[in-house]
């Protein structure tokens, strides 16, 4: 079940919060959505679920219009918002019978509740109230909310969003493996998300949409990018030798022996820089390259 997104443009009052956004999620795809504070995701994510309008454009959900109020579409998506609204007062267990009432008459069968709890990691938890649980069990039941009708589409909101380090892999593993068979647009500001769980990234700045590539071409870019590293020889090396390697574009001594290296290509440099030491008679004590990620890509595509 695909989402298809086409031309969508999102005024509040003045401010245009996405300005002409096309894209598809494929199904089965699990495709990032990344971008920094005020980009636009939240607002993308309320459009494709049908929560607010958009100002101009058309989101397909299974090939349906999300504006045409089709309830066998709606009930086509699980949607986890940011902040994960949840009513601090019910029981886990309540409030997911009560979700699932909202879906069809009368609600799922306790065996699909039972089954959503455990499969969410709930079990222990299923008997207290939403408001005493810690974070990332609240996290849990808001998953478990977003998949208790067995939606094809999930639309997950920053799902990792204030969690500690253990919770957050917890989570993502939760994703993954719920996620198997479903059609997966998840909004977060965090690099390692993208590589734990996505194949696909979308990165949206300013309400445009800068990149839309595979995860293995992300790499691909990363290679293209500068490479650095740090040498250190046994002794005195001169700039002009250096700088003569092919594809180093610069060189800065930062200590006596210690050099910093730029090149450029997908070749890496390090061999030739080996070769180099020793034709000019000089050990190499170190040397360390500095890991380009993610992050940097996404400097780089948005300027900033
Ligand atoms: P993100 O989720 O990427 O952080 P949002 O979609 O929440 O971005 O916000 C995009 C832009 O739209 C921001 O500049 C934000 O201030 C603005 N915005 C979001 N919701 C509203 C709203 N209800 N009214 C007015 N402006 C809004
Ligand atoms: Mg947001």
């Amino acid at each position: 079940m695909s989402v298809v997104v086409q031309g969508v443009t999102k005024m509040y009052g003045e401010q245009k919060a996405l300005d002409d956004v096309s894209f598809e999620v494929k199904t089965g795809e699990i495709v990032a959505f990344l971008g920094p504070n005020g980009a636009g995701k939240s607002t993308m994510m309320k459009i494709i679920t049908g929560f607010i309008p958009a100002t101009s454009g058309s989101v397909f959900v299974n090939g349906t219009d999300i504006s045409a109020e089709d309830p066998e579409t709606k009930k086509c998506i699980g949607y986890l918002p940011e902040n994960n609204p949840l009513y601090p007062e019910m029981y886990v267990r309540e409030y997911l019978g009560f979700v699932s009432s909202l879906y069809k008459p009368g609600g799922s069968s306790r065996k699909q509740i039972d089954d959503i709890i455990r499969i969410t990691g709930l079990t222990p938890e299923q008997k207290k109230k939403i408001g005493s649980l810690s974070k990332g069990y609240r996290q849990r039941v808001g998953l478990a909310q977003a998949l208790i009708h067995n939606p094809d589409v999930l639309i997950l909101d920053e799902p990792t969003s204030g969690l500690d380090p253990n919770q957050i892999v917890e989570i993502r593993n939760l994703i993954r493996d719920a996620g198997r068979n479903k059609t997966i647009l998840l909004s977060t500001h965090i690099m390692q998300e993208v590589e734990a769980i996505c194949d696909r990234i979308l990165i949206i700045d300013k309400g445009v949409i800068v990149a839309d590539e595979l995860k293995s071409n992300i790499h691909s870019i990363m290679k293209r990018q500068k490479q650095i590293i740090l040498i250190e020889f046994d002794k005195q090396a001169d700039d002009s030798g250096l700088m003569g390697i092919s594809n180093v574009k610069n060189v800065h001594r930062i200590k006596d022996t210690l050099w910093k290296i730029e090149a450029e290509g997908e070749e890496d440099i390090r061999p030739a820089l080996f070769n180099y030491a020793v034709n000019n008679n000089l050990k190499v004590l170190s040397l360390q390259k500095e890991e380009s990620n993610l992050e940097e890509v996404f400097r780089h595509l948005t300027g900033g």
